[in-house]
């Protein structure tokens, strides 16, 4: 991982480059193709693929859009199984399938292909035909920096016309780890504080295994130690969660405003970011908190139902069902997530009783 990170580089202001580009945050959204282009996170209005001429003049891949493609893609934010490109004539009229093999020759595929020998990180821009999970209803959102682990000839779902396999260029991505999705050298420098500390609360972890009641070595940790989480610039994808709310809690209506007259929420992921749970990081697996509800919502003292009532754990007194979460109607949180934070309480309560 060391070495992605020696070749990350920021680009000046009108300058399309590998990695980062200055300004534009992970989580950033565009109303649409030329918006993307624009802002040099994305060399074309069309094509997946985004080439770029490396010092050596040979074309590597800089970006890739995922906006509903191929019917072999997949996305599970964290990791992409992304199809290469081909040229027209060889689509199938849905622009699903293919007619004919893919071919490593091809320049899309060529450039991606070297960026992955050159181990260079793609930025991952994702549009509104995409995983509907992790999608946005209309616009288009930077979703940061990836690196292809794997590359391989692999035979389609679908076979051509004639019956014949098809045999793709098949491209696997990983979004690098959160602190490296930081724009600046300073923001890096916190998130390397950042990960030292994480560093000291693993092996404060692994000390506490030892000890008898305390095997429980996976659970839901804050990303982020809140005295430091200040530091850090929120990303675009919470502040925009907080904006819709106005800093009100959606779980008990709190609004916390400081003395200076600026109110104060936290982000929550309710799927979290990170290992082993990879949230992803969008809109819909983010809610606005208040610092004691983001609390009770990571350590599973409140859980989520399917019609969106709070349920709260009141210990022997049995569960307790609260008011239902509020949710604003351009911020469509998904029940995947919410049931996936339920279940995994559910069931680490189910193994901690006699
Ligand atoms: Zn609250």
């Amino acid at each position: 991982m060391t070495q992605v990170i020696t070749l990350l580089h920021h680009g000046a202001m009108g300058e399309r480059v590998i990695g980062h580009i200055e300004g534009v945050a992970s989580g950033a959204i565009f109303r649409r193709r030329t918006d993307v282009r624009r802002a040099h996170l994305h060399g074309d209005t069309q094509r997946g693929i985004s080439r770029l001429k490396d010092a050596d003049g040979i074309y590597v891949a800089d970006a890739i859009v995922l906006n509903g493609g191929y019917e072999d893609d997949r996305d599970d934010w964290v990791r992409v199984k992304y199809t290469g490109a081909s040229p027209d004539k060889d689509k199938a009229p849905d622009g699903k399938r293919l007619l004919r093999s893919q071919s490593w020759e091809y320049r899309d595929n060529a450039a991606l292909k070297l960026s992955f020998e050159r181990k260079y990180p793609v930025r991952i821009i994702r549009g509104p035909e995409g995983d509907e999970r992790y999608s946005l209803p209309d616009d288009y959102r930077y979703d940061g920096l990836y690196e292809i682990t794997e590359i391989r000839t692999a035979v389609s779902i679908s076979p051509a016309p004639d019956g014949s396999p098809i045999h793709i260029c098949q491209f696997e991505l990983e979004r690098l780890p959160q602190p490296e999705q930081e724009l600046t050298d300073a923001e890096r420098g916190i998130a390397s504080v950042l990960q030292q500390q994480e560093l000291i609360q693993e092996e404060d972890d692994v000390a506490v295994q030892g000890e008898p009641g305390w095997s429980d070595s996976e659970k839901f940790p804050r990303v982020r130690p809140a005295s430091i989480q200040r530091i850090v610039r929120d990303a675009a994808t919470v502040r925009r969660v907080k904006e819709l709310y106005g800093h009100e809690c959606q779980m008990c209506g709190l609004r916390l405003v400081g003395s200076d007259e600026r109110p104060y929420s936290e982000g929550a992921h309710i799927k979290p970011l990170g290992k082993p749970h990879n949230g992803p990081d969008v809109e819909r697996n983010i809610l606005c908190l208040c610092p004691n509800c983001h609390v009770a919502l990571d350590i599973g003292a409140v859980v989520i139902d399917d019609d969106w009532s709070i349920v709260v754990r009141a210990g022997l007194f049995g569960d307790n069902v609260r008011a239902k979460l509020n949710r604003h109607k351009r911020h469509r949180v998904h029940e995947e997530y919410v049931r996936y934070h339920r279940e995994w309480w559910q069931q680490k309560r189910g193994s901690s009783r006699p």
